[in-house]
């Protein structure tokens, strides 16, 4: 049987693997989206077959408009184009907007048994309650992309969810797990964005070498799987081969192993619940020899102790430190901001949000929306004290 899927961040590089995947498999392809990149997507569009092809950029449509002339493609454009392009009807939608700005669509596209596959881990960190609330009304399942977390979904196969005792998310470390604090508040946006195991997007780059990555997917775990802050912790696992650990009641611990490649996740997602049959990359555990772990240092890397406090304290909390954190690395990135700025950025925000009473919970997504968007004019007013001690 062919499986229809949409997917929305299609130019990206979790859109990009999905759509290696697709290339070879028993798939058709629905609606494919982008922020502003119109060119690759209609290229993509029309290699695909697609019926849709959408740009979150306005500013944009006027190309992909012209780029799919002469074809059946439907060129869509904002909001509204975006909403359209994640409700029309498939098996599966993948989900791989990077930032926030996936709440929206994401949700837009829920449907009775729809087949959520959940890369955009901001979704559950902006509005977690309410996104898992609002896919259990709308009867669709919201299946895990992110390794870790499709690694404790396979593991949690294993056992009642009355008996877990624990879960585990390894964490590589990043690029900079053995540097001394006086070099990491020095490091580049060249140096943040190499990471050692994974070829991603340049802000899950960024947030894997601070470890607000995992500080973020714990947030995303505890809303997933319902999960209590305590049950959760973090494991630095240089190799990136297990994925994730989950602990039972009666001692055993079943953790899920795989070649560091997204396609593997992605792969699950799209068979599950069969298994996809393809040519994935295989673990040699034998030419790898041993596998090493240690305990995080949330010294080193406060934005994992940001984001467990946030965590903990719940509420509007995640919703704002993500705001915070994506202003901070887009400073970042534009040398705005040093690296050790990032955390410094979102604790002040954090701090000022709370004194503003927005941290909390929200039960709407346009609420949350609203939350993330005074989130960064807080981070933007707060940006240049931080800024002038970057320099
Ligand atoms: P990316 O930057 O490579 O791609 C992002 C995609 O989203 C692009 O198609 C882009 O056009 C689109 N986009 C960006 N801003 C947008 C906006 N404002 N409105 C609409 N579309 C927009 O990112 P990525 O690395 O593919 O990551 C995507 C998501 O998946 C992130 O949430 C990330 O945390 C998560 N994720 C990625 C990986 C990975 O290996 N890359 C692994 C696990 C989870
Ligand atoms: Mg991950």
């Amino acid at each position: 049987m062919v499986t229809s899927v949409s997917i929305l961040g299609a130019t990206g590089s979790i859109g990009t693997s999905t759509l290696n995947l697709i290339r070879d498999g028993n798939f058709r392809v629905v609606a494919l989206t982008a922020n502003s990149d119109a060119k690759k997507l209609a290229s993509l569009a029309k290699e695909f077959g697609a019926e849709i092809a959408a740009v979150s950029d306005e500013a944009a449509y006027p190309e992909l408009k012209s780029a799919l002339a002469g074809t059946q493609i439907r060129a869509l454009a904002s909001a509204t184009g975006m909403a359209e392009a994640a409700a029309a009807k498939s098996d599966i939608l993948l989900s791989a907007i990077v930032g926030a700005a996936g709440l929206a669509p994401t949700i837009a596209g829920f449907a009775s048994g729809r087949k959520i596959a959940l890369a955009n881990k901001e979704c559950l960190v902006t509005a977690g309650s309410l996104f898992m609330r609002e896919a259990q009304k709308k009867n669709a399942t919201v299946l895990p992309v992110d390794s870790e977390h499709n690694a404790v979904f396979q593991a949690l196969a294993c056992g009642r969810r009355d008996a877990v005792r624990k879960v585990t998310l390894t964490a590589s470390g990043g690029p900079f797990r053995t540097m001394s604090r006086e070099r990491l508040a020095v490091v580049t946006p060249e140096e943040a964005v190499r990471h050692p195991n994974w070829s991603m997007g340049a802000k899950i780059s960024i947030d894997s070498a601070t470890l607000m990555n995992k500080g973020l997917e714990l947030i995303e775990a505890a809303y997933l799987f319902d999960l209590a802050p305590s049950q959760l912790d973090v494991l630095i696992h240089p190799q990136s081969v297990v994925h994730a650990l989950v602990e039972f009641h009666d001692g055993s611990v079943v953790a899920q192993m795989a070649h560091p490649d997204m396609r593997i996740p992605i792969g699950f997602c799209l068979a599950w619940p069969e298994r996809l049959a393809w040519d994935a990359p295989k673990l040699d555990l034998a030419k790898l020899g041993a596998l090493h772990f240690e305990a995080p240092d949330y010294d080193r890397f406060p934005s994992l102790r940001l984001a467990r406090n946030a965590l903990e304290a719940g509420g509007g909390a995640p919703n704002v430190l993500n705001a915070a954190n994506e202003v901070a690395i887009e400073a970042f990135r534009a040398r705005r901001l040093s690296f050790d700025g990032i955390p410094g950025l979102v604790e002040a925000v954090l701090t000022q949000a709370g004194k503003e009473g927005l941290l909390r919970e929200v039960s709407t997504v346009n609420d949350a929306l609203g939350v993330d968007h005074v989130a960064r004019s807080i981070a933007a007013t707060l940006l240049p004290q931080f800024a002038a001690k970057a320099s």
